[in-house]
């Protein structure tokens, strides 16, 4: 299968060329040129597998330059070493109310960040092999917080990658902040930057583009490449786990091979939600896509009017993962609606650069809410939601998940719509435990330190606390060091070596 840019229709490169280089030339991302088609006898066999059998099986059709036996083993490395805490790897969970929870957060870093980022270091390290000499890679990441975390934890002690990480000083967690600074492994490095994440981001970029940087590492038989999500190789990994739910679902007797379901996704960047597109475009009968917002709620705008307009106040909330105003991914849905239309996807990219703002046209916009309902809930509803899930299914769950339900709920009032849904879970509600703490306890939270807030939200409710995270209080915080934005090139240089 070959892949072309969003913005260039000319280009087609194989899967390992659009893995291992991220990004089209041309600022365009890579997609997928074909869609494999599933059958239902399809369906059976990979229902009749565990969860990276069917991965093995899905991965095969999209990376159709990596031999079998390389994708039975990046498979075998991401979910089958015991770094998932659930045998299931992404269990569904019935809710009751033909309502499923997929619940993506197993992994070392407790948020679904892990489904994609453990898989990604060997995707990435196969098909530098094949494309790239075998050169060394070297991964930059600016981080709000969950990926930083997760990418780590993916490419640590990975022979021939180092990591370098930079989060804002001041903009992640206590607990991210602790999950980063406390991270093993004998190839990653960890930094803060005295500033925001945009800093952090631009600072990266500015490494990334820097000519003489590129010749430094090439010299040392390095190269630079990205583990965010406009990376083929984050979003192929997420397929998996829709068409696994609908597996399990059909294993739960909650429907019959072939009957239509709803998926319901808490969206930042887009990138889990066109997931859900592309297993839908496989063949997965999805009847409706719920893409739930929070006060950043530039999607529902977009869905309800077909304009995207960036030139909005930016909130910052209970919900920080999906605090976005620009969903990159998004643009991968809309080339797929105009029919692959390159040129009109690079002047909506344009006008949104330099105008800050876009319109699609009034055909697309009829495609999009033929198959998408957007919604959102701001912080206040978010907690009401975590509160009404625990009160009414006795159901825990944390902030980005509790806008999908808030949204569902929204949806299913509005629509009287009974098709069975599986709603996203993308966190452990451990990881945000103050306004989970707050939202079930009623009690403010602020007195308490950070595992004390762990402890008493476990105590409550009686669910456990995820390992990765109870463990953290003993773990030896390894880095300590801060730079600026002028001083982040020194960092990556003294810590590759070179
Ligand atoms: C990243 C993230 C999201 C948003 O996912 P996108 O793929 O960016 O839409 C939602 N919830 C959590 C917990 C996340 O970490």
């Amino acid at each position: 299968m070959l892949y072309g840019s969003t913005r260039n229709a000319g280009v087609s490169v194989s899967s390992s060329q659009a893995i291992a280089r991220g990004i089209s030339e041309d600022g365009g991302l890579f997609v997928p040129l074909s869609i494999p088609a599933l059958r239902s006898s399809d369906f059976e066999t990979l229902c009749s597998l565990d969860y990276a059998g069917r991965a093995q099986r899905i991965l095969r059709y999209f990376l159709s330059d990596f031999t079998v036996q390389e994708i039975d083993d990046c498979v075998k490395g991401a979910y089958q070493a015991g770094k998932f805490s659930s045998k299931a790897v992404a269990p569904l969970v019935s809710l009751g109310d033909n309502t499923f929870m997929l619940e993506l957060w197993h992994g070392p870093t407790c948020a679904f960040k892990d489904m994609a980022l453990q898989l990604l270091p060997f995707l990435l390290t196969t098909a530098a092999s094949k494309v790239a000499d075998d050169k060394e890679i070297a991964i930059l990441v600016a981080t709000s917080g969950d990926t930083g975390k997760a990418a780590l934890e993916g490419f640590k002690d990975i022979p021939n990658t180092k990591i370098l990480v930079f989060y804002p000083q001041d903009g992640v967690s206590a607990m991210q902040k602790l999950q980063m600074t406390t991270q093993e492994g004998g190839n990653v490095f960890v930094c803060a930057i005295q500033g925001n994440f945009d800093d952090a981001q631009t600072g990266v970029k500015a490494i990334f583009t820097n000519r003489q940087m590129a010749n430094r590492l090439s010299e040392n038989n390095m190269m630079f490449s990205s583990a965010n999500s406009i990376n083929w190789g984050r979003l192929v990994p997420q397929i998996v786990y829709y068409i696994s739910a609908y597996c399990d679902l059909i294993a739960k007797g909650g429907i019959q091979n072939g009957d239509p379901v709803n998926v319901v996704v808490p969206t930042g960047n887009f990138g889990n939600i066109l997931a859900a597109y592309y297993a839908y475009q496989m063949g997965l009968p999805v009847h409706k896509f719920i893409c739930a917002s929070n006060t950043n709620h530039i999607l529902t705008d977009f869905l309800k009017t077909g304009t995207y307009d960036r030139n909005r106040e930016f909130f910052t909330t209970i919900s920080p993962s999906m605090d976005i105003l620009i969903s990159s991914n998004l643009e991968r849905l809309l080339f797929d609606l105009t029919g692959k239309d390159d040129q009109k996807i690079k002047a909506w990219m344009n006008e949104l650069y330099s105008t800050g703002q876009y319109t699609v046209d009034e055909t697309v916009k009829l495609k999009l809410n033929e198959l998408f309902y957007g919604g959102y809930c701001d912080d206040m509803q978010t907690r009401s939601a975590i509160k009404s899930a625990y009160q009414k299914y006795h159901y825990l769950c944390d902030t980005h998940t509790a806008v999908a339900l808030k949204v569902y709920e929204q949806y299913k009032t509005e629509t009287g719509d009974q098709t069975p849904s599986i709603i996203v879970s993308t966190a452990s509600p451990f990881k945000f435990s103050d306004s989970v703490l707050e939202a079930v306890s009623n009690e403010q939270s602020t007195n308490l330190k950070d595992f004390d807030k762990l402890n008493t939200l476990s105590r409550i409710t009686g669910v456990e606390i995820p390992l990765p995270l109870s463990q953290l209080s003993s773990k030896k915080v390894r880095f300590t060091s801060c730079c600026t934005q002028e001083t982040m090139e020194t960092f990556v240089t003294d810590s590759l070596g070179i």
